[in-house]
């Protein structure tokens, strides 16, 4: 037997989100050899969400491991105190996890799995891992959904943003019918930019946004404080110009920035050459009970599956490791027969 092939985890998981935070615990919980293996630092995702960004979650349902997450006056946490609580989670448990490790492919060797994960700090290096069961946490926040316009890659086309005051000043068009585009409107608008919104549905009421931002999203419409394109869409973009139809009738917007906020999409690179199959919106199908894909063992949960919240995300993650636990028992039981 190889070195390697003497660290056999029973479970790697991919992600280092709140969700693979809470299958980490669940793993070691469940006597499981387990490791984390993450692209970034400890949630990368929310590290790369806007400063202050508060989630539209109360606390218990972002929190992981039965670990109470505390936020003055029982408001619901923002990005850094989510931040902090999952730092300190990470740390209470000593969970383990190899961070700025990306997975670049995970491959079957029967009867195992191995991973190949590439250094992000030291070029050319990489890390091998075998694993019985592989459990995928990697978010969709890497993928943002690109824009099918000329233009869209020129450098002032930003797919995220991090800190409003950067457009203070300036005009920013945001382009998106959800909440995080209206999140970004209001926020960028608040924070001094020249801020116009462009939607594709016809009404605001037809967009995909959360009650309480529309209401904070009309309310600066109504003080003329953003400015509204409804029913339209980007044609071209240009230094300095964004060519829209609104309706069927062209129009130029002057715009310094233009804030894409239009979703995101799984990566499926990781699973397709392992036969996993996907939706129409491109999430890998799985069990809804195991949360096992059609290749067995591997799994999926949080973000990656249609289940995105963080408190659905945690509860499948326990389920899985329980299955993973009773499947290990019972093969070292047949082995003592
Ligand atoms: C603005 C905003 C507000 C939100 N508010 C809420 C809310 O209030 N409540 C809620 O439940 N959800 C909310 N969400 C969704 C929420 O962020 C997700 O539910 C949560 O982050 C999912 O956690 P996750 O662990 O599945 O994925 P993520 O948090 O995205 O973590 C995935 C991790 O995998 C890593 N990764 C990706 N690919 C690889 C790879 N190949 N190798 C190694 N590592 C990899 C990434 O770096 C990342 O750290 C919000 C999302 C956004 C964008």
């Amino acid at each position: 037997m190889s070195a390697e092939e003497q660290n056999v985890l029973d479970v790697l998981i991919v992600g280092a989100g709140p969700v693979g935070l809470a299958a980490g615990i669940e793993a070691k919980r469940s006597g499981l050899n387990y490791l984390i293996v993450e692209a970034g630092t400890l949630c990368q995702s929310l590290v790369e969400y806007p400063a202050g960004m508060r989630f539209f979650s109360p606390a218990d349902d972002l929190a992981i491991g039965g670990y109470p997450l505390a936020t003055p006056h029982d408001e619901k946490p923002t990005r850094e105190i989510a931040l902090n609580y999952y730092r300190k989670v990470a740390e209470t448990e000593a969970l383990k996890i190899a961070t700025y490790e990306r997975v670049v492919q995970l491959a079957k060797r029967e009867p195992l799995f191995q991973a190949k994960a590439q250094s992000q700090l030291r070029q050319g290096c990489q890390a091998t891992y075998l694993a019985a069961n592989i459990l995928l946490c990697t978010g969709v926040w890497g993928q943002p959904k690109r824009l099918n316009a000329p233009g869209a890659d020129l450098p002032h086309v930003q797919t995220r943003w991090q800190e409003p005051l950067t457009y203070w000043r300036k005009r920013v068009l945001v382009v998106g019918s959800g909440n995080s585009a209206a999140e970004a409107a209001i926020r960028l608008c608040d924070a001094g930019a020249i801020v116009s919104l462009l939607v594709e549905v016809e009404s605001l009421e037809l967009g995909k946004f959360r009650p309480f931002i529309l209401r904070e999203l009309q309310m600066r419409l109504e003080e003329d404080k953003i400015t509204l394109w409804l029913h339209s869409r980007v044609s071209e973009i240009q230094p300095g110009t964004v060519h829209i139809i609104v309706g069927d009738d062209p129009h130029e917007v002057e715009t310094d920035f233009v804030i894409l906020q239009l979703g995101m999409e799984a990566d499926t690179s990781l699973l397709s050459p392992l036969g996993v199959e996907f939706n129409g919106e491109g999430k890998p199908l799985h069990d809804s009970v195991t949360f096992e894909t059609c290749a067995q063992g591997v799994y999926v949960a949080g973000a990656i599956s249609q289940e995105g919240f963080i408190f659905l995300g945690r509860d499948h993650v326990k389920k899985i490791m329980a299955r993973l636990s009773a499947g290990k028992q019972s093969e070292s039981a047949n082995l003592n027969l």
